[in-house]
């Protein structure tokens, strides 16, 4: 089969190295002639809203995919009328929009941080008066790893943000002091069936994902059990095949949903050392007509992203059961270069593991050591 991926990262590029295996081909899209994926598949340079570029791309292809979730909607629906698309553009619809994405949270009874739409940002006080300060406000759009987002703590802060904030729709979120970061990776397949990775803790440093564990230390079967039911519900209101993240906040034994992913995520890197199939191959097989894969986790995982900077490979790999994943993108401050997945028996072996890893990551501006809470 060949598989059509839209946007050429590192999200892209696990995806066709877990296909190959499987004897999938496939070929990218991508604005960047420096796209990660162009060292291991043919891809097509263009723009997502070059007409000529959409159809060079889907020329041949049984089925098209998406690893960038602000691909442009119109651009995903002109290809779904000459191929099959998974998952479906309402999904992606749904999940560039924050205010949408909430708004089915709340449709599903899935609970969620306590919201309200800031249609302009000088119109910012009805909605700081329903969520209360301090507050986060948001972009509805094009927000990713913590940018376009401003927390306020005070009335002078949003006195200030009137002027500050961006003339585009955004939201305001109660700000929440939750005691964790969990996240679910689920995956459904044709026809409706299901399955889900166990929850897995996530700890971020300026909006950033830094490290997640997985699976998540001490999870109660009542809140793995939460984290698949809103998934379930999301999954089957969108019917949905592939790869589906949910980002949940851990508030006093509860779980609010933060975000949804309709794509493979940062969170599930673990899975291609750390369980039966990873979460890469299961998209594949969903969207594939394949049956899914075990989500079994194999002892317990540390995935630690590599940002700006990359240690050297040979004191990585000296650490033993650690896995260097490299996207060969040019290391610039802030930006994901590669990850490391640590693996062991349990977590008292991780833990052990951990602290062998080099001095790369024991720096205080890494600070691994202490982000366990
Ligand atoms: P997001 O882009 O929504 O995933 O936000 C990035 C990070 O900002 C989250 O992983 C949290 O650490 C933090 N954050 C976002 N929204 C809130 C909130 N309502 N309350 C507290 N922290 C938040």
């Amino acid at each position: 089969m060949s598989i059509g991926i839209l946007g050429g990262g590192q999200l892209g590029y696990m995806l066709a190295l877990a296909g190959y295996p499987l004897g999938l081909r496939f070929r990218f899209l991508d604005p960047s002639p420096e796209a990660p994926v162009g060292r291991i598949a043919p891809r097509v340079t263009g723009d997502f809203t070059d007409r000529a570029a959409l159809e060079k791309f889907a020329h041949g292809l049984d089925v098209v995919t998406y690893e960038f979730e602000n691909v442009p909607v119109d651009a995903v629906q002109h290809l779904a009328k000459k191929v099959s698309v998974f998952p479906p553009p309402g999904a992606l619809e749904t999940a560039q929009d924050r205010l949408k994405e909430k708004q089915l949270f709340l449709k599903l009874g899935i609970g969620t941080t306590e919201f309200a739409s800031v249609p302009v940002a000088y119109d910012i006080d009805a909605a700081i008066k329903k969520v209360g300060l301090p507050a986060v406000v948001k972009t509805r759009r094009m927000g990713y790893d913590g940018k376009g987002q401003w927390v306020l703590r005070t009335a002078e802060d949003v006195k200030t943000a009137k002027d500050g904030l961006p003339k585009q729709p955004c939201i305001a979120e109660k700000f929440v002091s939750f005691t964790r970061e969990l996240s679910v990776i689920a995956v459904r397949g044709k026809a409706g069936e299901t399955a889900f990775y166990p929850l897995v803790e996530n700890h971020h440093r300026n909006g950033i994902l830094r490290l997640s564990l997985a699976p998540a230390p001490t999870v109660s079967a009542e809140i793995q059990k939460a984290a698949e039911d809103a998934a379930r519900k999301v999954l089957e209101s969108l019917d949905y095949v592939g790869v589906l993240a949910i980002e949940f906040f851990e508030c006093e034994g509860k779980l609010l949903a933060n975000e949804m992913a309709p794509r493979v995520h940062n969170s599930g890197h673990w899975t291609i050392e750390g369980a039966v199939t990873s979460q890469f191959e299961n998209h594949l097989r969903a969207i594939c007509s394949l049956p899914l894969g075990a989500t079994t986790a194999m002892g317990a995982s540390a995935m630690i992203n590599l940002i700006g900077e990359v240690p050297e490979a040979a004191e990585v790999l000296a650490v033993p059961s650690a896995h260097l994943h490299l996207y060969g993108k040019e290391p610039r401050p802030g930006r994901k270069l590669g990850h490391v997945t640590l693996q062991a028996p349990s977590f008292d072996h991780l833990t052990a593991r951990f602290r062998g890893l080099p001095a790369f990551f024991q720096r205080p501006d890494f600070c691994l050591q202490g982000e366990r809470r």
